[in-house]
Order: structure tokens, then sequence, then C-alpha cells
């Protein structure tokens, strides 16, 4: 059951061939069995997601709902939901319960899914490993010693292990792509501006974007339908209507133009990672796709621009963590200063305080203009180069990263090794377009995810690319075997 899609479960609901409360019952055990050995939750709310699911029962015995009505599902512990507690992976937000909702949970909830509880993340999403949560590592569900990937990792490995249906995620440079290629799962990350921000809390306000993780890309079709779309309450949030993401999955690819950028099969990608990326894109030419090399001759300058320009916002946006008004606060402070200095200092783990510190520097006086500026500048670059490359073909796809999840422990030492697992991952998130990783094989016994880049609001085409690829290839529907144990 746990490996079924969401279509499929939807029409069990439907057919009264398993009650939500059953199908949530059954998903809050797989929880209570696997996830001690893999820390992929923050909180489960059992006691609310058996009251969810027996409204979402109601609610299919009249007739009514969606597909996404008493599916279990889990929430990125960054997104705010109203009365449950909610971190961001951190000690500073341990005891932070919202008293509002945000827009991607509540669109969800109004589709009628069962939130089963909130997934563990990179603190404020800053990670690659997900090994910078207050609440301890996640472990990769194909391996136990490896990292799932970050800093959505909590939500990819809940997802592979069969622990929930699908799971939202947060992608500011890569963390809902990298964690869906380590842990084998399905993820997109939408075009900026095509979901809304409203309620989740920010990291890098301009690179921020929610988006679905699930095994598939029909069944994240099936989430960014309702995710995705204008809110009012996010200035930033795109008037450009919805597509019909489910209905245009099925459309045939011949003649789709493929462009590789040579860029991303240079030094420092593994091998056996190109071999996958490359026998995938021979699927595709198999399906009528025609493949041509292109350029994105501004790469290699994403990873300094990007640590310029998510560090310098994280630091306006982690201003607010003062111990006043949220979040947490030291006993006895001396004074007003004391009492901000030690909070923050308690409050943020390393990784967080590095940044803000490199943040904080870069917006300073006689700086301003040697860092972010020019970081700004680059960025303008990297967007031109996507631009002129989407002019002429369709979609981009490549490595997602140049390695598999690697182990844990093995990089925390090394920042730029960390840095440089985004490379393929940051420069979508610097010029705003949408992305996906999607499973298409194993190396060094570990998944491995093909990156598929669209224009502008292409979401629909890339789901469809996704999911005539998963018509003809089965490495979505792989299981490790530790969640075949339960
Ligand atoms: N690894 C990148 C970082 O640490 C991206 C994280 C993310 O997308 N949230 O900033």
């Amino acid at each position: 059951m746990f490996e079924q899609s969401i279509s499929t479960l939807a029409k069990k609901l439907r057919n009264k061939d398993i009650s939500s409360v059953e199908l949530t019952r059954l998903f809050l055990k797989r929880i209570a069995t696997l996830d001690p050995q893999l820390n992929s939750f923050i909180t489960v709310s059992e006691q609310q997601a058996l009251e969810q699911a027996a409204a979402a029962d109601i609610l299919l015995s009249s007739g009514k709902g969606s597909s996404l009505t008493g599916i279990p599902i889990a929430h990125k512990d960054l997104f705010c939901t109203e009365g449950t507690l909610t971190t961001c992976g951190s000690k500073m937000l341990n005891n932070f319960i919202p008293p509002y909702e945000s827009t991607v949970t509540s669109r969800i909830q109004e589709a009628g899914a069962v939130m089963l509880g909130k997934t563990n993340m990179d603190e404020f999403a800053m990670g690659s490993s997900n090994e910078n949560s207050f609440y301890g590592a996640v472990k990769n569900p194909w391996n136990l010693d490896m990292v799932p990937g970050g800093s959505s990792g909590g939500s990819a490995a809940a997802v592979a292990a069969g622990l929930v249906v699908a799971a939202t995620g947060t992608d500011t440079g890569g963390s809902i792509r990298q964690p869906a290629s380590f842990c084998g799962i399905t993820g997109l990350k939408p075009t900026y501006g095509r979901v809304s921000r409203f309620g989740m809390i920010a990291y890098a306000s301009s690179l921020d974007q929610g988006g679905p993780m699930a095994k598939s890309a029909e069944d994240c079709a099936h989430l960014l339908q309702a995710m995705a779309g204008f809110d009012e309450k996010d200035s930033t949030s795109s008037e450009t209507p919805n597509d019909d993401y489910i209905s245009n999955l099925n459309t045939p690819l011949t003649g789709l133009k493929i462009g590789l950028p040579k860029e991303y099969f240079g030094e420092g990608l593994d091998p056996k990672v190109a071999d996958i990326i490359m026998t995938a894109v021979k699927e595709f030419e198999k399906m009528g796709a025609i493949v041509k090399e292109i350029s994105l001759p501004n790469l290699q300058l994403s990873i300094p621009s990007y640590y310029v320009i998510a560090p310098s916002e994280a630091s306006s946006n982690l201003s607010r963590f003062d111990g006043v008004r949220f979040g947490h606060r030291c006993d006895d402070p001396k004074d007003l200063l004391d009492m901000y200095n030690r909070s923050r200092a308690e409050g943020f783990g390393t990784e967080v305080q590095k940044r803000i510190m490199v943040g904080t520097y870069a917006l300073s006086e006689g700086y301003y203009d040697a860092y972010y500026l020019k970081a700004q500048k680059i960025r303008r670059l990297i967007k031109e180069d996507f631009v002129k490359a989407l002019s002429e073909v369709d979609v981009i796809m490549g490595p997602v990263a140049p390695t598999t999840a690697f182990g844990l422990g093995s990089k925390t030492s090394d920042p730029v090794a960390m840095y440089l697992e985004d490379i393929y991952t940051l420069s979508v998130n610097l010029a705003g377009i949408p992305a996906m990783s999607i499973p298409a094989g194993f190396a060094n016994g570990m998944p491995v995810g093909l990156q598929v880049m669209g224009n502008y609001f292409a979401e629909a085409k890339l789901l469809n690319v996704a999911h005539q690829y998963q018509q003809n290839t089965d490495w979505h529907l792989q299981t490790p075997t530790m969640a075949k144990g339960a």
C-alpha cells in the first residue's frame, strides 16, 4: 500500500477499498517503526492527522473532494502550520507554534490531504546534507551511513522510505532537487513566483521557492496543482495563470529539443553519474527527442555569486530573531544588548551564524559594491545564459549533483567541498527558472537524479517530460530495503 501512487490511492479511497483513517494509521505505524532509524520527522501530529482523515472520509462518502483528499503527506518544517510546532530545524524556533497557516499548507489542506507531521531539515534551510539540523542529522534510507541531501532531507527520506505518500520541500539553491536525487525520488522546484512564499520562513527571499516531492512526476503534478497559483499575500507571487499539470502529462515527446550544457559534464562530475545521465538522454532520443550541445558559460560563477547573495538576504531575514517577539530567549539577560547577543548565539547553529556573518560583511558600507552588487551583476549574466539557451531548446538536461549521496560527516569540516555539491543547482534559482530531479539509475549503490530545467512557467512541460520518461523506466519505483521491512 505504501508504494502506491496518489491516483491509485485516490481511486481506492473513493471506491471505499480503504478508508483514509485506515491509510493514515498504516503510515503512522510505518513512521513509528522506521523513523527511529531515519530521523526524518521533527513532529508527528498523530491526533490531528486522524481527525483530518476522518473528515476526509466523510467528504469522500459524499462524492466530494480532490485527488489529494485523504492522502497522507508531510510538510517541511519551515512552512508555518497553525497550532503545530514549526522549528525550521533550529533551536531558535524550538518553541514556535505559529498563529497562522502558510498559503502552501492551507491550499493542500483545503484539497483534503492529511498532514502526518513536519519533516526534518537543515537549520533555516542552509545546507546540502541535512547535517545542520538542531534535531540531528537525517539518514538516507538507501544506506543509513549516507546523507539524504539537504536541506529538504527529511521530506526526501520520508517519501523514499514510504513514510508518507508525498511531501513539500523548498529550494533556494537545490534543496528540493539534490535530496530528491540522493534519495531516488522526484522533486520539482517551480518558477520563482509560481508558489506562494507566504508563511514560508524566509532564508533568501529572492531565491526561495516551495515545491512538491513525491515518488513520481504524476504525484508531483497532483501536489503542484493544489500548491501553485497567485496569492495576494505574497507580493512576489505571479499572476500568470496555472496550467493544468495533470492533463498535460501524456503529451508525446516527438521533436522535443533537449540541450546538454557542456559545462555540466566537466571536471568534478563522477563519471558513473555522467554515464547514467547520458543513458537517460538516450532514452529520450528513443522517444523522439532531438539532442544538441549548448553552453551555459557562467556556470562556474554561480557558487561565488550565490554564496554572497543568499547569505546577504539571510542576514537581513534572520535579524528578526532577536529573542523578543518569538523564538529562543537566553536566561537572565543583564541588559538588552546581552539578551540579543546571547539569544542569537545560543539559538543559531554554527552554519547559520557563519552565513549571517558573511552576509552582514557583504552588505556593509564599503563592501556592498565589491561583493553584493557584483554578485547581482553575475546573477544577471547567468539568467541571460539560460534565456538564450532556452530560446534554442525546449529543456536543458544534466546531472543534479556531481556525486551520489556521500557519507555522514565526510564533508562537514570542508565547507568548500560541501558548497561544490550545489554547482549544478544554484544557477537555476539565480535565474528563477523551474527544474526537476528525476530518478535515473544507481551508481555506487545509491540513486542518481537527472536534472531537467525549463523556461519560466514551463512546469507542465517539465512534468510531461518526466512522466513520459517514467512511463518507459522504473527507477522511480525502486524501494530501499529498509522500507520493505515494515
Ligand atoms: N545548499 C544550498 C545552501 O546551503 C541550498 C540550500 C537550499 O536550497 N535551501 O544554501
